[in-house]
């Protein structure tokens, strides 16, 4: 069975973290092809557009995507990806592997995963000066008075649709019977009553349709307190998109480093899959950042191809590799985790650990 990724490697230091995975991933002899759209910079030198018309065709005509992070002129793609491919849950997995450099006095056994709603929310892109608001006379609930007599100023518009959280909501569920049986919303309800508001109201009319699985509510600001407290209670979390982003991040923290946190997009079509940390643009050029996550996404990814069998073997070696630097020191992780190993030689232990 062949299956055909397109890997954007991405930018700054993102394609440090890319190659050795799919290295990796060419490694396993298991009928993998990779392709490469030219997109961004060099695509806009080549083509005169950032995102051209054959770079769209390699994406649609793969069975994913493995994309490294982007700060610029690779966001097209990223757009594409995102809402050109409905790709409505992101999945983001906190899961602590034994060994990692955690801030947190006993995190064995930390193991949720936070469904972000992927599409809408504050992220549809609709800002602009309060000044146009005028013709509208919107009246804020808190302030009694229309937004635009609050000056000189700018406004963002969230979206909160009944068939995106029920999409996303329906995902988190599904997931949730593969794992434990619990589902989280984590939602700002109290104070954005009709739109989180109504996140929730959808999400609990869905909760009905899966009485077999477990559904609690927090407001989000309890849940991030909750989640730092007491992680290991949590299985799967559904937020709207600006949470997912931020708390996502904050799980990586709890794990102990951002190059620990994999992700993965998924639609109803295609699903594409890309570490959860930015370009990290500090340490490009240096062969230092951390892959874990990179690889734990196309952990992911192998799963989602149907190479379950080959999806634990690379978890596995990650994990017996952060195991010995448990037993045996930090040396051979990477200075997020307290070592000194670069890329390269971080990913050597995981192949050898294969
Ligand atoms: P974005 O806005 O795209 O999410 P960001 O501004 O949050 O990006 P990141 O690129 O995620 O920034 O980096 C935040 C910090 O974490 C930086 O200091 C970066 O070096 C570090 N970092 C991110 N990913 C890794 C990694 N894989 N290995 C080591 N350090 C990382």
């Amino acid at each position: 069975m062949i299956k055909t990724i397109a890997v954007i490697e991405g930018d700054d230091a993102a394609p440090e973290a890319v190659r050795p995975t799919i290295d990796l991933l060419k490694s396993l002899n298991i009928g993998l092809e990779f392709v490469y759209p030219i997109v961004g910079e060099e695509a806009e030198k080549q083509t005169g557009s950032v995102f051209p018309d054959v770079a769209k065709r390699m994406i649609d005509n793969a069975d994913t995507t493995f994309f490294g992070s982007t700060s610029g002129k690779s966001g097209g793609a990223l757009r594409y990806l995102r809402w050109g491919k409905q790709t409505y849950a992101n999945v983001r997995p906190c899961l602590h592997l034994p060994g990692c450099a955690s801030p947190l006095r006993d995190p064995d056994g930390i193991d949720f995963v936070i469904v972000r709603e992927n599409l809408e929310d504050l992220y549809v892109g609709c800002e602009g000066p309060l000044g146009d608001l005028a013709p509208l006379g919107l009246v804020g609930r808190t302030i009694g008075r229309p937004v635009h007599e609050l000056g000189d100023g700018r406004y963002a518009i969230k979206v909160i649709t009944r068939e995106a959280t029920e999409r996303v909501v329906r995902f988190a569920f599904g997931l949730a019977r593969k794992r434990r049986n619990q589902v989280t919303c984590a939602t700002k309800h109290n104070m954005l009553r009709g739109s989180d508001g109504f996140f929730l109201e959808v999400a609990r009319e869905v909760s009905s349709e899966f009485p077999d699985v477990a559904f609690d509510a927090f407001i989000v600001d309890d849940f991030a307190c909750r989640m730092i407290r007491e992680p290991k209670r949590f299985d799967v979390v559904v937020m709207p998109n600006l949470y997912g982003d931020l708390l996502s991040d904050a799980a990586g923290g709890l794990l102990g480093s951002l190059g620990l946190a994999a992700s993965g997009c998924f639609g109803d079509d295609y699903a594409y899959f890309e570490p959860a940390h930015g370009t990290a643009p500090d340490i490009a050029g240096r062969n230092i950042i951390n892959p874990t996550a990179a690889l734990l996404s196309a952990v992911m990814m192998l799963d989602h191809l149907g190479f379950a069998r080959e999806a634990v073997r690379i978890r596995d070696a990650l994990f017996r590799v952060y195991a010995d630097a448990r037993d045996r020191g930090t040396g051979a992780l990477t200075p997020d985790q307290g070592g000194v190993a670069t890329t390269t030689e971080f990913c050597a232990a995981v192949a050898a650990a294969l």
